[in-house]
Order: C-alpha cells, then sequence, then structure tokens
C-alpha cells in the first residue's frame, strides 16, 4: 500500500472542500471495499478522506412516507433498525445478509452505493423501491444513479448523504449467495410502492437492471405462477467459475418467483 495523507473532516462541507482541493484524494468510509483496492494497489490516492466522525450522515428517520436511511448507517444498524423492519423489512432482511458479521459492522449504505459493485444487494432494493440518493449539492434517482461496472452518476468530488426510500406496499428480496462473499450470484428484489410494482436483478450481468417483462406480468396477476413463462436472455449476463450466463439467467427466473412468493 503506498503512502496517503489521512483527513478526518467533522461535517460534509469540509469534506467537499478537501476533495476539490486534493485531486487525488478518495473518501474512506467503512473501508470493506477501498481497503482492500488500496491493498491490492488498484488504486493509489494522495489524501483518504475519512467520513467517521460526519455525525451528519448516521441518521434513520421516516419522513413523508419515505425511510431516510444516512450514507453513513452500517448493514447492521439497518438490518437491526425498528423503523426499518416496521416500514421496509425487506430492506432489513437485506442487509441482515450483506457479507458476514465484520462486514455488517463496518461497511455503510453510502459506500455500498457509491462502489456500486455488480454483485452488491443494495441496488436492486434502491432500484425496485424506485428510491433517491441525496448528495451534497442534488438528488439522483436510482435510475439514473447506477452507470455501469463499478460507475455511478456522482461526480468525482460529490457526497452521497443518504438515500430515500419510498415505503412498500409490499417487498421481498431473495438472493443466490457466493458461498465465501455472500456476494449476490444473483439476487432479486421485487417491491409494490405506489409508483407501481418493480423487479430488479443485481449480480447477474454488469450492473442493476429491471425486468420490465416480469413487472407487467405482475401488474395482471401477483403471483409467481405469473411470471413462470418469463425468460430472460443470458446475453450480456455474467459467467464465472461461480455461475455462467445461462445459469445466471435461470436463476432470474427462480429467485424472482421465490421474492414474489415471499412478498408481505
Ligand atoms: C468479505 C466481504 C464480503 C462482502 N459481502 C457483501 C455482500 O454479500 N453484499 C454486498 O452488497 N456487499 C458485500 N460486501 C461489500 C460491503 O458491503 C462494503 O461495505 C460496501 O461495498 C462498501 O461500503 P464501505 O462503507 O465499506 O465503503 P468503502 O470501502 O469505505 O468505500 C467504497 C467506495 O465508495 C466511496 N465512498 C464511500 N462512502 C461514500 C460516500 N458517502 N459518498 C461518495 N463516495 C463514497 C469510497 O471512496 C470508495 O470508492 C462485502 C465486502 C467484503 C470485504
Amino acid at each position: 500500500m503506498k503512502d496517503f495523507e489521512f483527513h478526518r473532516p467533522k461535517t460534509v462541507a469540509e469534506a467537499v472542500a478537501l476533495l476539490k482541493a486534493r485531486e487525488g484524494a478518495k473518501l474512506l468510509s467503512g473501508g470493506q471495499s477501498l481497503l482492500p483496492v488500496l491493498k491490492l494497489e488498484l488504486a493509489e490516492p494522495t489524501d483518504l478522506i475519512s467520513l467517521a466522525a460526519l455525525t451528519e450522515l448516521s441518521d434513520i428517520r421516516v419522513d413523508g412516507g419515505k425511510v431516510i436511511i444516512g450514507a453513513g448507517v452500517t448493514h447492521d444498524r439497518v438490518a437491526r433498525s425498528p423503523e426499518v423492519a416496521k416500514h421496509i423489512p425487506a430492506l432489513a432482511e437485506l442487509a441482515s445478509h450483506i457479507g458476514d458479521a465484520q462486514v455488517r459492522n463496518r461497511g455503510t449504505l453510502g459506500g455500498s452505493v457509491a462502489h456500486a459493485d455488480p454483485a452488491a444487494d443494495y441496488p436492486a432494493a434502491l432500484v425496485a423501491l424506485g428510491a433517491t440518493i441525496a448528495t451534497d449539492r442534488r438528488t439522483i434517482s436510482a435510475d439514473d444513479f447506477f452507470t455501469g461496472l463499478f460507475e455511478t452518476a456522482l461526480q468525482r468530488d460529490e457526497i452521497v448523504t443518504a438515500v430515500h426510500f419510498p415505503v412498500a406496499k409490499r417487498a421481498a428480496y431473495v438472493k443466490f449467495a457466493h458461498r465465501a462473499s455472500k456476494y449476490a450470484v444473483v439476487g432479486v428484489f421485487v417491491a409494490e410502492t405506489s409508483a407501481g410494482i418493480r423487479v430488479a436483478v443485481t449480480g447477474a450481468g454488469p450492473m442493476v437492471f429491471r425486468v420490465p417483462a416480469m413487472e407487467s406480468a405482475l401488474a395482471s396477476k401477483f403471483s409467481p405462477d405469473a411470471i413462470a413463462g418469463v425468460q430472460v436472455s443470458p446475453d450480456d449476463l455474467n459467467s464465472d467459475s461461480e455461475a455462467s450466463a445461462e445459469y445466471r439467467a435461470h436463476l432470474v427466473g427462480v429467485m424472482a418467483k421465490r421474492a414474489v412468493q415471499a412478498c408481505a
């Protein structure tokens, strides 16, 4: 690992000013994705800006039909939050199956969405629920936020401050987890909100995606049988030692049916 300067700002404004002033700086949240990248020297930041002292990123609250979760909230806190469990139990359930206890105790919602790992769990929840990502300067819909493999709409000096999740009428997330890391080989989040029914898939492709054919079938009849005939094409899906593209395409159907079945 290369040397870097370490900063621990007390406000988001201070952190943004540091990012603007130092071209080679990177934000550090839970470090669960960034530290492996640094150890492998896949990134060599000149400065690390810790978000640990930013208390303004650590709230969970319910307001106007939305559950608003600060970027600095750990996966463990989401999993154990009474507010999340009451209003979007599927989200608490999702967080409880991220990695292991150590990852959940350090890793944060903001770090996960900013990193945009194609096998991460949260992107499926954000897209299926129609969430909005708040940053230090604007709001971005989840549909516009994830733009590719480890790519988002964030600017280099922009900080995710919170995610606003609409409360779902019913929702469930089911994943076929990697045997070691628990990342999603395929994960499907099905949600019905006031905006309609959405089916979002993570792990299967280079980024989270929706399955419109399943969404319209479920709008006619909300039942696992309704989507039994919907085939997802393996073209453009990931293929690796864990699962071929064809197997992932099959898993999307199986996980989606289980998620519909599990919807509260
Ligand atoms: C063994 C292991 C197993 C895992 N299993 C899973 C799993 O099953 N499911 C899953 O979804 N994830 C899994 N993860 C990833 C984990 O959820 C990470 O915590 C998460 O991806 C990154 O969050 P972090 O807070 O650790 O971010 P960091 O590692 O600190 O940062 C990640 C990236 O996001 C940037 N960043 C951080 N915070 C912000 C912010 N507020 N605004 C803008 N940019 C920011 C950083 O600069 C960096 O580029 C696993 C990780 C490990 C090590």
